[in-house]
């Protein structure tokens, strides 16, 4: 992959974003290094695996970005987005729509997103 994220790996992939794209300014790690967030595994052992979880970590659109991926299933099936891996976010899914349950996970990661742009906004 190259060139700056774009939440879309697959570009003929079209499906409608439960929240929008993160508002990316440019500097993100992964705008200027997207390579460096797609990997073939995403073992917690491997340093490059650790290091891109790092600087999501660091990342003041972190929030919103996961709530993104969580929201995206299709979107960000591959990836490390909002300093989390592929296999984290889908058991994340899984205790989000065990908690609310499957008819508002939606609405539960709409009211979430706009909570971290709202916060996000404020800093
Ligand atoms: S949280 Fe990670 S994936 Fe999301 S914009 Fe920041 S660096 Fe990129």
């Amino acid at each position: 992959m190259s060139g700056p994220r774009t939440g879309s790996p697959n570009p003929d992939l079209v499906v409608e974003h439960v929240v929008p794209l993160p508002a990316f300014t440019g500097t993100e790690p992964c705008h200027n290094r997207p390579t460096e967030f797609f990997h073939d595994t995403y073992r917690q052992d491997q340093p490059e695996v650790r290091a891109a979880l790092w600087e999501c970590r660091h990342c003041p659109l972190a929030p919103v970005c996961l709530v993104w991926a969580l929201a995206n299933p299709a979107l960000a099936r591959e990836g490390i987005w909002g300093a989390t891996t592929p296999r984290q976010r889908k058991a994340l899914r899984t205790q989000v729509t065990a908690r609310v349950g499957a008819a508002r996970v939606d609405d539960t990661y709409r009211a979430a997103y706009a909570t971290a742009v709202t916060k996000l906004q404020g800093q």
